[in-house]
This record gives C-alpha cells, structure tokens and sequence, in this order.
C-alpha cells in the first residue's frame, strides 16, 4: 500500500502531516511523494482559506473517479466529517487523531475527530521532511476566539506539552543531525499558561540553550499580548534565538481590533514593538493583516497603512477578509466592503510594503550576513539570516551549514550574494 499526502494550510498542518507519516513509516507503511502512483490519498485540510477546503472537495472527487482510496485530515475535517463521508472519503481524522492514522489506512477506522490527547513518540523522527531543520509543536489549539477565525473549534482549547517531552525531543534531533529547531504552536508565546507551573517559551528557550548542538531556534506564531518582557530578554541574551517576531496586527484601527476581538489595542501592539525594539534594535518583524474586514472604513484603513508605516514589518502577509462558515463573524457580520474595495486596499497596502521591504533589505548591500544553507535552486544555495531574511547565492553547499556572504543584491523578496566563507561555530 501506497499512500500520498496533500498538505493544506499553515506550519503546524505541515508539521501534523511529518507525524502522520512518522506513525505509517513506523507500522511499514510506505509514504510516496508522487501522488500517480499512490493507492491512497490522504488529504490534510485547513478550514482558514476557504480556497483550500475548495480544493480539497474537488480533489476528492477525481481521485475516486481514478479508484484512488481518499482520507481526510486536518481542520476542516474536524468539522466537516459528514460532509467528507458524503463525498466519498473512505476516512475523516480531526486534529487531535493523528495516531489513528494506521487503522484508518487499514481500513478499521473511518471517523475518529475525538478530543483525546496523543503522545507523540520519539520514533516519529523518520517522518520530518527536512534532514537539518525540524519543526516542534509544543502547544496545540487555541484559547484567543478571534471572531473571523475557526481554529479554535477546530484544533480546541490550549494544551501544551510538558516542557521536558520537548527537551528530550529536542536533544532527538539534534542527536540525528538537525541544527535549526522551530517551536510552532497557533499562539507559540502562550506555551506554558494551561500547566500552571511557571512553564513559558522563555524558560523553554533558556532550557535548550543547553544543546549545543542546535545552531538556531525560531518560533511562530506569536500573539501580540502574550509576548512576556521575560521573552524578550531571554532572545535577547542569547545569540542562537532568532531574532524575528512574528506578530500579526491583524488591523491598525482600534475598532476593527474590537470587532475581531483581539485582545489589545493599536498602542498596546505598538508600544510592544517599541519595547522588542528597544532591548534588540536589530530585531525584525512579521505580521499578518486581513483586509476589508466588515464595516472596515477608509479610515479603518489608513489607520493600518499608518501602522505598517510605523513598525515597518520585515514580512507581511495580506489577506482579504472572507467569511468562514462557523465563526462568529460569518454569523454577525455582514461581508459589506465590495471587492473592488478590498482589492484597491490590498493593492496600496502591498505596494507600501513593498517600498518598505526594499528599503529594509537595500541596508544590506555590502555587508556580510551569516546564513545557515536550507536548500537549492535553480542552481542557487539559499538559506536565512537570523532576523529571518531569504539569501540566495552561487555554489554549492551542503543542507545545514553555516555560511558567510557577502550581499550585493537587493529586492522587496529575497537577498542575493556571493559566498564569502564557511563557518564552524565552536559550541559554548
Ligand atoms: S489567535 Fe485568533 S487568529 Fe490566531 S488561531 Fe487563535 S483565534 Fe485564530
């Protein structure tokens, strides 16, 4: 037996999806990465963009017309079960089911969307896509109820893992070579809050400090008002943090922030900025912004241009407000900005930003950046700064080596270079 999987959505889906193919490995299951030849097609769905779960119906359906066996996972699993079953998918696995996976693909199981918690086995190891850098869940689910957002009913209230599991999974990898870690969770900077031990991502980070043998460590995605002045510090004091903060604003204007119900105000956030910047002046930042939220005026909007002004985001990912089915939005907002609308603003603000990016990387001209090599193309090595900047250059260098080079190119995307030197960093 033959199985394929199609990834829908964000990290932690990409991350769900390495651990389902760590438990078929397992059980001598074979996993392809050509889905012509699979016998079986498991679809790992996400209920955030309405373009996937789309795509996920109509695949489903082709698929069968070919005799493919079909499963589907993820999010919009988890709350769309039936509508799969309907469909024609042998099996539905909600989020928090990824250990069923064997008996699904065995045939013994067809639904199983329960709230148990799994643990996940050293052994999972094999199933990682990347030989050098591998993601960690440390908190799953969410607590924050943003009213645009289906997650938390689809991944559930916050759980975090107990922060020696992540220690011993963690020093795992590095035993089997990987030397970039990222610690994933859907509010990462929550991690910590349900043990009510003390635990936080600080002292997770302080704690792996002590494996020498990971080069760097990055986490995503943080919420704006759980970053701790704890965590800042602790990035700050250690040089083999990122330092890149993925802090999605979501929106400028303090009344579009009420009705999305996040949890703090245009000045919290960039005050929060303000402080990161002021103890690590050379952090970047990330962020996310919905565009045409309903009742989302052209004030509304200046107001996040003016914000994107302000704290001049290394990334920024735009998307156009639409409603998803289930959440409190779709239920008490009307989608009332035109699309035309919506495009315009996406247009301004994604020239804005452009500009901004332009000029951020246009600084880097003649330096010399430290980048750790993460793959190849187009005949081009390419890997990340530490502030989490793209750097391309000529040569051939081995996945997961530190390098030196030199910039001599700019763009609002990636940077380009010439190799400058290779680095072996001595542990501490
Ligand atoms: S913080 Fe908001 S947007 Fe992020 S996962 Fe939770 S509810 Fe969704």
């Amino acid at each position: 037996m033959k199985v394929f999987f199609k990834t829908y959505g964000c990290q932690m889906n990409v991350r769900d999806t390495e651990i389902m193919k760590g438990y078929l490995s397992n059980a001598g299951i074979e996993v392809i990465n050509n889905i012509k030849d699979a016998d079986i097609v498991v679809l790992n769905t996400c209920a955030v963009r309405e373009k996937s779960a789309n795509k996920a119906y109509s695949l489903i359906g082709r698929l069968k017309k070919r005799g493919i066996r079909v499963g589907v996972t993820g999010c919009v699993a988890q709350i769309n079960a039936n509508e799969f079953k309907a469909r024609g998918a042998e099996f539905v696995l909600g989020t928090r089911a990824l250990n069923s996976i064997v008996d699904a693909v065995k045939g013994k199981k067809e639904i199983d969307i329960s709230d148990h918690i799994f643990e996940i086995d050293q052994s999972m190891l094999k199933g990682r896509n990347k030989a050098r850098h591998a993601w960690v869940n440390i908190i799953s689910g969410c607590d924050k109820f943003c009213t645009y957002c289906i997650v938390p009913y689809t991944r559930g209230r916050e759980i975090s893992r107990p922060i020696n599991e992540i220690v011993k999974e963690v020093e795992a990898l590095a035993k089997t070579g990987h030397n970039q870690i990222t610690f994933l969770g859907q509010n990462v900077d929550s991690y910590g809050k349900d043990l009510k031990d003390g635990t936080s991502l600080a002292k997770l980070l302080e704690e792996v400090q002590k494996i020498k043998e990971v080069e760097r460590f990055w986490f995503l995605t943080s919420y704006p008002s759980d970053l701790t002045d704890e965590l800042i510090e602790v990035v700050a004091s250690h040089e083999r943090i990122s330092r890149n903060f993925h802090l999605p604003p979501q929106s400028g204007s303090d009344r579009i922030l009420k009705l999305m119900n996040r949890r703090y105000t245009r000045a919290e956030y960039l005050e929060l900025i303000n402080r990161i910047k002021k103890v690590i002046p050379e952090a970047t930042i990330g962020g996310d912004v919905i565009i045409g939220f309903p009742t989302e005026t052209d004030e509304d909007f200046e107001e996040t241009l003016s914000l994107v002004k302000e704290v001049r985001f290394i990334r920024l990912n735009l998307a156009p407000y639409s409603p998803r089915p289930g959440t409190v939005a779709s239920k008490l907002y009307k989608d009332d900005v035109p699309i035309n609308v919506k495009k315009e603003r996406m247009a301004k603000l994604s020239a804005l930003q452009h500009e901004i990016m332009l000029e951020l990387n246009e600084k880097l001209v003649g330096r010399e950046v430290e980048i750790i090599v993460e793959g190849r193309s187009k005949g081009q090595s390419y890997g990340r700064t530490i502030d989490n900047r793209m750097v391309f250059f000529e040569g051939k260098v081995e996945d997961g080596e530190k390098v030196k080079v030199k910039i001599v190119r700019a763009t609002a995307g990636p940077l380009y270079g010439e190799l400058s030197k290779r680095v072996v960093r001595i542990a501490k």
